[in-house]
């Protein structure tokens, strides 16, 4: 195979095929990649982890449900036998859209046609003490955080005869009131009804709270407010703490300072109140929208670049009726990564692309502890056992691989029977100072980076 690497650039096949560049290997980029994996492109997928991750049971791995494992993918794995297929892990830094680059920590890769899939990041709103102090929930390496920090601090909370700290220790924070924040608060409070009392026998049950904070005036204030009601009630019934409009304002790891200047102390702070976007540098500013997400056409195709496309969360496709683009869901991102494939084929092909992309919306859901959620679709409201059966079997079916649904069903099984979550394990411990400086670490590297840009733009 003839390879190509002049000086700084990555290591690739050549070929006359037109190059079709991927960042991101999540579901809007891996549903684009299935569409024309086996048509005449060269397609080279970037991604800075070398798997494919399903987030929404980040939650259950943050709890000890589940093992890492049976959440992510091998990105390799899933593109076996398609001999123009190449992935490179790599982080991309920026894109140089003038000269059809993207600049890569280990070279740059010239596209022929550029698909941007990085999908979002936490927001914390500029609450820089939060970001240091806190763990958010977007990844499997946030999901092994959470899990070590709750764990250590009930280990912590059995050492110290200090009541003050054992209470904070023992107080477990959530911010933010949306599907991931109810489902996290779901499955720690089951944790604390039906394993704190086996696993630590020295801790009284009224040691362990947990508060679920949200600014809104109800929590999932993205359904209905009957499925809001229902959530609360049943989150109620588990004992979880549900202050409702009550913003967080800071967090130093000891006390949450809350906007009528109450404060509370606890020990672990988990964020999950909002995302937003992200994208490499070298965007220009007039394409991003509300929510850090860049402007697209019915196409897909972002605003005034050419051959530069967005899908998923980092996408905002602004209209009338939707002046603030499409939901940031998993539905979103892997229908307009099938529309896309189809287009840029097409557009190669023909010269035009296939159709606009409409949104077919599938409903939402969202579980609240075993055998309670809440299901919309459309008009149709459900919830009870029934929307957490419908719950558990379209999140089941939609796990990539096999294997990964057959070990997921299983311990679901499992865990109805007899409420055992079997992966209790401090495997790497969390060390949230650690965490600070590596936190502080980047908002430098940030700061830094946003005064070369505003330099350069000088
Ligand atoms: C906790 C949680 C629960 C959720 N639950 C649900 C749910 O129940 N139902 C639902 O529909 N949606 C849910 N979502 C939302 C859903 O997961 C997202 O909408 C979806 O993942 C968006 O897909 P995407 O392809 O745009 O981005 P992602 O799936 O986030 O993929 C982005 C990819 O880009 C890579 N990447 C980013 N930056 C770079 C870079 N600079 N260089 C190289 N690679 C990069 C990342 O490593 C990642 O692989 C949930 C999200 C979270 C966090």
């Amino acid at each position: 195979m003839d390879l190509h690497n002049p000086k700084s650039g990555v290591c690739l096949p050549i070929s006359d095929l037109p190059r079709v560049v991927v960042i991101g290997a999540g579901f809007g980029g891996i549903n684009f990649i299935k569409k024309i994996r086996n048509k005449p492109v060269q397609i080279i997928l970037i991604d800075k982890n070398n798997f494919h991750q399903f987030q929404p049971l980040l939650y259950q791995v943050a709890i000890a449900g589940l093992e890492p494992d049976s959440i992510v993918t091998p990105i390799r794995k899933l593109f076996h036998g398609y001999n123009n297929f190449n992935f490179r892990m790599a982080e991309v830094i920026e894109i140089d859209h003038s000269n059809n680059k993207v600049i890569t920590n280990i070279g740059w890769v010239q596209y022929d046609y550029l698909v941007i899939a990085t999908g979002s990041v936490s927001n914390y709103y500029g609450l820089d003490n939060i970001e240091h102090s806190s763990v958010g929930l977007k990844d499997i390496r946030d999901s092994l955080d959470i899990r070590s920090w709750v764990l250590q601090n009930l280990e912590k909370a059995v050492i110290t005869c200090d009541d003050i700290e054992k209470d904070a220790l023992t107080n477990f924070v959530i911010v933010g009131g949306g599907p991931a924040g109810v489902e996290l608060a779901g499955a720690l409070a089951e944790f604390k009804k039906y394993l704190l009392h086996k696993d630590y026998p020295e801790l009284a049950k009224d040691w362990m709270r947990i508060y679920l904070i949200e600014a809104a005036d109800r929590l999932l204030n993205v359904m209905s407010p009957k499925s809001s009601n229902h959530a609360l009630k049943v989150l109620q019934k588990l004992d979880v703490t549900i202050l409702l409009n009550t913003a967080v304002k800071d967090y130093d790891g000891h006390t949450v300072l809350l906007a009528d200047s109450e404060t509370l102390k606890a020990r672990s702070l988990i964020w999950t109140a909002g995302v937003k976007g992200y994208f490499p540098k070298g965007i220009p500013d007039n394409i991003v929208v509300r929510g850090s997400r860049l402007k697209v056409d019915e196409y897909n195709k972002v605003q005034g670049l050419d051959n530069v496309y967005a899908i998923g969360d980092v996408a905002a496709q602004v209209s009338e009726d939707l002046p603030r683009g499409h939901p940031l869901l998993a539905p979103v991102a892997i229908q307009q990564g099938d529309q896309l494939g189809e287009n840029i084929m097409s557009l190669i092909k023909d010269g035009k692309y296939k159709k606009p992309f409409i949104y077919k919306d599938k409903g939402s859901m969202a579980t609240i502890g075993k055998n309670s959620a809440v299901v919309e679709v459309g008009k149709k409201q459900l919830s009870g056992w029934l929307a957490w059966v419908m719950w558990s079997t379209v999140h089941l079916f939609s796990i990539t691989g096999f294997k990964n649904r057959l070990i997921v069903g299983v311990n679901w099984m499992i865990r109805y029977i007899n409420y055992e979550k079997a992966n209790r394990l401090i495997i790497r411990p969390f060390e949230p100072d650690e965490n600070v400086l590596e936190k502080q670490d980047n908002l430098k590297r940030k700061a830094m980076d946003n005064s070369a840009l505003v330099a350069k733009s000088c």
